[in-house]
């Protein structure tokens, strides 16, 4: 559930969840990873791996040696190309051994990657209805012991989009909280029905929170430099820089320019973000403080659903609570009733071996971390 921040069941009546996280294991929060954005962190919970190991640093990316560049959202092209992802996804690990992977959407499921694919899939259409999200996960739970999928996947990017939209604080939000609630109340009932609700290991996840943003608190670049000089990849709340020429010029000119922005050159940002090494991060990085955005007086924006200044945003650092989602599993690998701390997503691939019986890959994760929600 995109953007699903870790306090959204505490806002509203949420029965369904409260049934699953009653009988399941909850953490106090699923921790994203840098940067707090949907693409990269699909794809770390999917392979264990930082972004700068899987090669999705961001939404937007520039590769100098393809020459090319990757964008989301419905239609996009690269998204389906998989040279653009450099790990081994977990429908991917699934597949090798001779079980199926079935994707009723998730980020990057619908490429071909180190020449596999899930057995089923589907290319991204948000206007895919909830139910029938959910109704094609049931079909697939019904297939003859032969053809049943190992590994399914679900997606919805509802709370994302009404965060944004709305703010995370919203009466607005909480609806979409609500419909989240009675589309996964669906899926249970339907597990109901199947005798399969305790026999499967259900893991509802978030790719980030959400933090209120506004309309005063907006970093101008052009206040501070020429915008011909640069070409920006990415927008807000990460800026994404390749300067066309005198780039320490630019760097020492931004440096400080802003005290709700940091701005880092290639390779230097901060330890903690694990963005240092790859290609596709440019020689310059802008990373706007909680409830900051970047745009240029222009307004220039190229990312329409960033745009404006009021609502909701995130790919902000981590370590905001307000960037953290959800981890609660349920199912024979859980241990029931259980209340545990948070962890960073990067376990997730190791968690999810583990529940299948399958040898990970090397990854940037370990299953140690997570133990401690698992039975043994
Ligand atoms: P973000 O801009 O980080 O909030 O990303 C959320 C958006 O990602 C959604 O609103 C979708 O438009 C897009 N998205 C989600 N899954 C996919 C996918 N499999 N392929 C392309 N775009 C996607
Ligand atoms: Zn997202
Ligand atoms: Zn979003």
């Amino acid at each position: 559930m995109d953007g699903f921040r870790w306090d959204y069941f505490d806002k509203t009546a949420t029965p369904n969840f409260d049934e699953i996280i009653r009988g399941g294991s909850k953490a106090a929060a699923l921790i994203p990873v840098f940067p707090t954005k949907t693409f990269p962190n699909h794809i770390s919970i999917v392979t264990g791996k930082y972004p700068e190991n899987h090669g999705i640093i961001a939404n937007r990316m520039y590769d100098p040696v393809f020459n090319e560049y990757y964008y989301i959202g419905e239609g996009s092209k690269p998204v389906l190309d998989g040279k653009w992802y450099e790990a081994e996804p977990i429908w991917v690990t699934v597949e090798k051994v001779g079980l199926k992977a079935m994707t009723m959407f998730w980020p990057a499921s619908e490429a071909e990657i180190m020449g596999y694919r899930p057995t089923e899939y589907f290319v991204y259409n948000g206007s895919i209805k909830h139910d029938d999200r959910i109704n094609q996960v049931l079909k697939w739970l019904d297939y003859p012991a032969n053809k049943r999928p190992t590994f399914i996947s679900l997606y919805f990017s509802h709370t994302d989009s009404y965060g944004h939209r709305y703010g995370p604080d919203s009466e607005k939000t909480k609806e979409a909280i609500k419909e989240m609630d009675r589309t996964i109340g669906n899926l249970v009932t339907g597990l109901k029905e199947r005798s399969l609700f305790g026999q499967v290991n259900l893991l509802l996840v978030s790719d980030h929170g959400m933090a209120p943003i506004f309309s005063d608190s907006i970093i101008y670049l052009d206040d501070y430099i020429n915008m011909e000089t640069v070409e920006m990849v990415d927008w807000t709340p990460i800026g994404s820089m390749i300067p066309a020429f005198n780039s320490l010029n630019t760097l020492d000119t931004l440096k400080d320019a802003h005290p709700k922005m940091n701005v880092y050159k290639k390779g230097e940002a901060p330890e903690r973000l694990h963005y240092r090494n790859h290609r596709r991060i440019q020689p310059i990085t802008l990373v706007a403080d909680e409830h900051w955005s970047i745009t240029t007086r222009k307004n220039d924006v190229n990312d329409d659903h960033e745009k404006g200044a009021t609502g909701g945003a995130h790919g902000y650092e981590q370590t905001y609570a307000s960037m953290h989602g959800i981890f609660v599993g349920h199912g024979p690998g859980f241990k029931p009733g259980f209340k545990g701390p948070g962890f960073s997503n990067i376990h997730l691939y190791e968690m999810m071996c583990r529940l299948m019986g399958v040898s990970p890959v090397k990854n940037d994760g370990t299953v140690d971390s997570v133990l401690v929600f698992l039975n043994n």
